[in-house]
């Protein structure tokens, strides 16, 4: 779908590169003008759903035993774009800063996780299978 050739968040051009904060201002910008409101938290969670259910049929499908019925589409960026614009629904209408919580997440991890990933060997073997399938 075009972008509306309306007065906007980018009225002029296409997006090429935006932080998260800027993410969370354009899609709020957005609701504003285009959306009249946020659908209430418990709704987008419901929608947040629906967009991991049809993640999750792309991937199935593109990645998995199931193939594409007639008329589907392996249309992968624009269902995970589609959980990212809901996720920040959320974001902004509970006032979380997902730029904050992206970079608590990080540091996290890294305290959590910093060796145990290397240290599991069904990590590196996987990694063997998928150097080896791509040499036959
Ligand atoms: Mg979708």
């Amino acid at each position: 779908m075009p972008y509306p050739e309306k007065k906007g968040i980018f009225p002029h051009k296409r997006i090429r590169k935006m932080t998260i904060k800027e993410a969370q201002e354009a899609v709020d910008q957005w609701i504003k003008e285009y959306g009249v409101r946020y659908f209430s938290e418990l709704t987008n969670m419901a929608c947040l759903t629906e967009e991991v259910g049809e993640l999750a049929r792309v991937i199935a499908r593109t990645y998995g035993d199931q193939s594409f019925k007639k008329g589907e589409k392996p249309n992968l960026g624009e269902e995970m774009a589609d959980v990212l614009w809901v996720l920040i629904c959320l974001a902004n209408q509970t006032g979380v800063d997902l730029t904050e919580e992206l970079q608590k997440s990080f540091d996290k991890k890294t305290k959590r996780d910093s060796e145990r990933h290397k240290n599991n060997p069904k990590l590196s073997e996987h990694q063997e299978d998928k150097e080896q399938d791509n040499k036959n």
